[in-house]
């Protein structure tokens, strides 16, 4: 049989392990990206249990740093709750884990040949039967995978009335290095969330969360949050100060969750099918399960109709209810302002035990991925169409 050829639109987390899912199972892939290069936002991006094992289904090992200590507190450093490491490893076999985003983006990239990656590109249309079309020309595939991202140009082609939410919440986001090592820490006032996560060579990946109307922006996003955030606990301030790129985004969602997930020979994964609220801090995972999943519906279907409709009926459900679970969490967490609730939830989680913060995400990180065949030894070389 002649070798079967997948297209991927999107060269994010979601696309490249896709791609790599597809290879594994003895796929030609091509990745179009449209940035000049494969690459990611100055950030970090924390993989929980569920995500890491799928990664280790794709044999791609990025290097995480593992969350060891820390906890739960107040703006002024009280603490509310302990972050039992110990307990979460019991619990969910992994620990938490946090990733430069542009490391993790050279580690997946690092597991395809050369060949399949064409950054630079963008794709114009995409057609049910297969047939791309993008700024260079164009090419018929067995599969096109949609990794698109949140304002997927496919999800909007294919369901046009499907649109995008506020959250409710505007992120920052920064690295910074400090010269003492730090500790997770999550930290919670009025309708504002602080997260400090630190990654493996001394640097550290933070975030603020405020709930805000959305479209506010700030001429200089340090001068405000060195101002917004100068009596907070440590190591707060000096991140804010000491971080050379702070990133300010408004955060999205898919307004009502999608019918379906594939149309004709077309997937859409990651964002593009499920785009929700980072407050669990799963949408990058549920890409990289999806993409686990579509490779092993595609080397154990005999067609790709019958792997895509295998996909959907598996990813759908999933990551829907897990979108449905990121918005409920933000709810009750960053976005929460009404202060008698505020007081309520405090004094549980002062009084719960430290074993409570290993229940963080629930039975999301319990997922496991398919099994994916062994690599072959050797790969024929690449040779993507154009
Ligand atoms: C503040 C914040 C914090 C987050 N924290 C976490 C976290 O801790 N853990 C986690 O798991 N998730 C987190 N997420 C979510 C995570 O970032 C996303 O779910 C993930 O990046 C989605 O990956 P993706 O590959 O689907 O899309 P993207 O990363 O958006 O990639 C899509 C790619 O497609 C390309 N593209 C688009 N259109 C075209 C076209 N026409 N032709 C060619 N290329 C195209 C884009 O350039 C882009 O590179 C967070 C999100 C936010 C906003």
């Amino acid at each position: 049989m002649a070798q079967r050829h997948a297209v991927v639109v999107g060269g994010g987390i979601g696309g490249l392990s896709a791609a790599i899912g597809l290879h594994r199972v003895g796929w030609r892939v091509t990745v179009y990206e449209r940035a000049a290069a494969f690459d990611a936002i100055g950030a970090g991006i924390s993989l929980w249990p569920n995500a890491q094992r799928a990664l280790g289904e794709l044999g791609v090992h990025p290097p995480l740093a593992p969350q060891r200590g820390g906890g739960l507190r107040t703006a002024r450093g009280r603490r509310l709750a302990r972050w039992d490491a110990a307990a979460f490893e019991r619990r969910n076999g992994l620990p938490l884990g946090v990733v430069h985003r542009a490391d993790l983006i050279e580690t997946l990239c690092a597991e395809l040949p050369a060949s399949s990656l064409r950054a630079g590109v963008t794709v114009t249309s995409v057609s049910p039967d297969g047939l791309v079309r993008h700024d260079g020309g164009e090419v018929r595939a067995d599969l096109v995978v949609a990794a698109d991202g949140i304002r997927s140009p496919v999800r909007q082609a294919f369901w046009p009335s499907s649109r995008l939410a506020y959250s409710g919440g505007t992120a920052f986001r920064g690295v910074a290095r400090l010269p003492e090592p730090q500790q997770l820490s999550t930290t919670w006032a009025r309708g504002t969330e602080v997260g400090v996560l630190p990654l493996l060579d001394g640097r550290v990946y933070w975030w603020v969360s405020e709930a805000v109307p959305e479209g506010i922006r700030h001429a200089d996003a340090r001068a405000y949050l060195s101002a917004a955030y100068a009596g907070w606990h440590a190591p707060i301030p000096a991140l804010i100060a000491s971080t050379p790129e702070i990133l300010h985004h408004d955060v999205f969602q898919l307004a009502t969750p999608l019918p379906t997930f594939t149309r004709g020979r077309v997937a859409l994964l990651g964002d593009a099918a499920h785009a929700m609220p980072p407050f669990l801090g799963q949408g990058g995972c549920q890409a990289i399960e999806d993409a686990v999943v579509l490779a092993a519906a595609m080397s154990t279907s005999d067609t790709v109709a019958a792997a895509l409709t295998r996909y959907d009926a598996e990813r759908r459900p999933r990551s829907q209810h897990v979108a449905q679970a990121s918005i409920r969490a933000g709810a009750a967490g960053p976005l929460l302002r009404n202060r008698v609730a505020l007081a309520i939830r405090n004094s549980v989680l002062r009084l719960a035990p430290s074993s409570v913060t290993s229940m963080v995400g629930g039975d999301i990180n319990a997922w496991s991925p398919p099994s994916l065949p062994q690599p072959q030894a050797s790969e024929p070389p690449t040779n993507p169409a154009s």
